[in-house]
């Protein structure tokens, strides 16, 4: 239970005022918001059922989904099987996984590869004509489909983006950024019936729907330091928020620990398949960072892996340390990684002959909106799937390559559970939305969004202490009493909005489990403390264990 007051987050219902009578209406069965791997997959399949209409913030090609590199874990190779990739992914997950949904991932998964490669989804093949599968931290087994190397993300999302676009039945608007999400009625009773949206040329629009599905991704830029693109801004999570549905597992947030460190250049990821295909961690001087660390040495799980190089760098007090990769070889790595040859190219790095300066950086939001195993949420009419979404399948710590697995499966899965629910056809209902503004000072929101990055990269980030936790919370809550009080009239505004919510909500997360597991790393923790079960959260609540089975005894080995 928590005894934390969110104030300001727990009252800000809106974050705009807005009379719904005077607004454009638009009508759809299924309105998906999101152009990844989640969004498009529930697109091809809602479409089936009835009209669909995507809507995405920025350019459709821009979404973590486009930015994966690695591939897709899938046991599709000789000797592997699903109930193998389940156990590899309980073994990361670190006793929090809903088995049963993990489960439903690795079978429903491999068929959803199957479907892909079919419907001529290219990858990397070996000679003889077999799918090339790589290896990454945590599996016990090659498995990941890759193409182009380390270029699966785009390719998926344009086979998915062709797919959608050749469908009758599939409007997709980009540029077209939901702001909040229509309900009616409150708790229990609740119930979303559409979403408020903006559009640069057409401005604000109330779109009404059966269902809405939350693929909107993750919160990766409430880091200073993350892999995600500008997009990953907590949106998912602030808007059900806002509307009252249960987030949950927010303390578990999992960091990348190779993102090429070049002072002032983006955090481009350094894929693990490099890992996997043979690369070291080193420090300045030649040493093994994970030199008796960990018995799978380099490819031992990624927060192990981060921890690491921070003990390092804490010890060394230097800002990186390196991958060394040069066995491959400069013609052998473009051949095999053709895309991350030509990045450390612009970058003045050969990875035949340098040393790549690596840092960790914010990768991936484990937590969300709770979903069931058919991406409904707690509010009828709600549904996530993808990055959004906290399903249990991660537990505590996600398996590499499991994520655009997960997009694939649960995006199908909600659109399913949205055309077999008893709904309400989309219809017009009258909102008015109210915004008191109390007209304190506003605070600079270039300086609130910095110092929110700075403050969660520091003290909510791959290591955390109460007293630390604290302060940020504390932070939060002034942030919050002056960011959540203006009234901002473009996504800037909106966002940084987004990411107080999401920076809030994932403090308190934190602050509740005093125990260390997976990615979420106490430095106070009582030595033996028990594992607690996950947890979910909504607005006006208090912190309460989630409704999904624990893992039970044994699953893991
Ligand atoms: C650099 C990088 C490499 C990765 N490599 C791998 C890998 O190899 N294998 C793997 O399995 N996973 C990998 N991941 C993780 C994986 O890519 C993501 O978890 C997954 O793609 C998420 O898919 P999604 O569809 O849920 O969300 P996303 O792909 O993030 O898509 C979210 C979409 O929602 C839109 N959106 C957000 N907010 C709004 C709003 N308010 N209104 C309208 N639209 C909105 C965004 O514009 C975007 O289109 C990687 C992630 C990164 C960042």
């Amino acid at each position: 239970m928590t005894e934390l007051a969110r104030g300001a987050f727990d009252e800000r219902r809106w974050l705009l005022p807005f009379r719904g009578q005077l607004l454009p209406q638009i009508f759809t069965d299924t309105l998906v918001v999101g152009s990844g791997v989640a969004g498009l997959q529930c697109a091809l399949e809602a479409a089936r059922h009835g009209d669909c209409l995507v809507v995405t913030k920025d350019e459709p090609e821009l979404s973590s989904t486009a930015w994966a590199q690695g591939g897709i874990a899938a046991a599709l190779g000789e000797g592997d099987d699903p109930e193998q990739h389940l156990r590899d992914t309980i073994e990361a997950g670190a006793g929090l996984v809903d088995v049963d949904a993990a489960r439903r991932m690795v079978n429903e998964g491999l068929e959803e590869v199957h479907r892909l490669l079919a419907d001529g989804f290219r990858v990397d093949r070996v000679a003889g004509g077999e799918v090339h599968l790589g290896r990454e931290g945590g599996h016990l087994r090659s498995r990941i489909l890759h193409t182009d190397g380390a270029a699966t993300g785009i390719a998926l999302v344009r086979h998915l983006l062709e797919r959608v676009r050749a469908q009758r039945g599939i409007r997709l608007w980009v540029k077209c950024h939901v702001v909040d999400l229509l309900t009616t009625g409150d708790g229990v009773d609740g119930c979303v019936r559409g979403a408020l949206t903006w559009h640069p040329r057409y401005g604000l629009q109330l779109i009404w729907s059966r269902a809405v599905v939350l693929a909107s991704g993750g919160a990766g830029q409430v880091y200073r330091e993350t892999t995600n693109p500008r997009t990953a801004t907590g949106d998912a999570m602030a808007l059900a928020w806002r509307a009252g549905a249960a987030l949950a597992d927010l303390e578990f947030t999992q960091f990348h620990p190779t993102t090429l460190y070049v002072a002032g250049g983006v955090r481009h990821l350094l894929s693990e398949a490099l890992r996997g295909e043979g690369a070291r961690l080193v420090t300045r001087s030649g040493e093994g960072v994970m030199a008796g660390r960990h018995p799978l040495g380099d490819l031992a799980p990624r927060d192990i892996v981060s921890r690491a190089i921070l003990d390092v760098l804490s010890a060394t007090g230097e800002s990186h340390v390196f991958l060394d990769v040069r066995h491959l070889g400069s013609a052998g790595f473009a051949k095999r990684f053709p895309g991350l040859a030509q990045s450390l190219a612009s970058f003045g790095l050969d990875a035949g002959r340098d040393l790549l300066p690596i840092h960790p950086a914010a990768h991936y939001s484990i937590g969300g909106i709770w979903t069931d195993g058919d991406g409904r949420s707690t509010l009828r009419g709600l549904y996530a799937a993808g990055e959004a979404a906290s399903t249990g399948v991660h537990g505590a710590n996600r398996l590499a390559s499991n994520s655009l697995l997960e997009g694939l499966v649960f995006g199908r899965r909600a659109a399913l559970a949205c055309a077999a629910d008893p709904l309400q056809d989309a219809g017009h209902v009258n909102i008015e939305a109210r915004v008191e503004s109390t007209g304190r000072a506003a605070l600079d929101l270039d300086d609130v969004r910095s110092s929110l990055r700075s403050a969660m990269w520091r003290h909510v980030g791959i290591i955390r202490e109460g007293r630390h936790l604290r302060d940020v919370r504390d932070m939060f809550d002034f942030w919050g009493r002056y960011g959540l009080d203006a009234i901002f009239d473009e996504p800037a505004g909106w966002e940084t909005q987004n990411l107080l919510t999401a920076g809030r909500l994932m403090v308190e997360f934190a602050l509740a489990r005093t125990e260390s597991v997976g990615t979420h790393y106490r430095r106070d923790a009582l030595p033996g403390s028990a594992i607690g079960p996950r947890r979910r959260l909504c607005r006006g609540g208090a912190i309460e264990p989630c409704p999904c089975p624990p893992t039970p005894a044994g699953a893991a080995r």
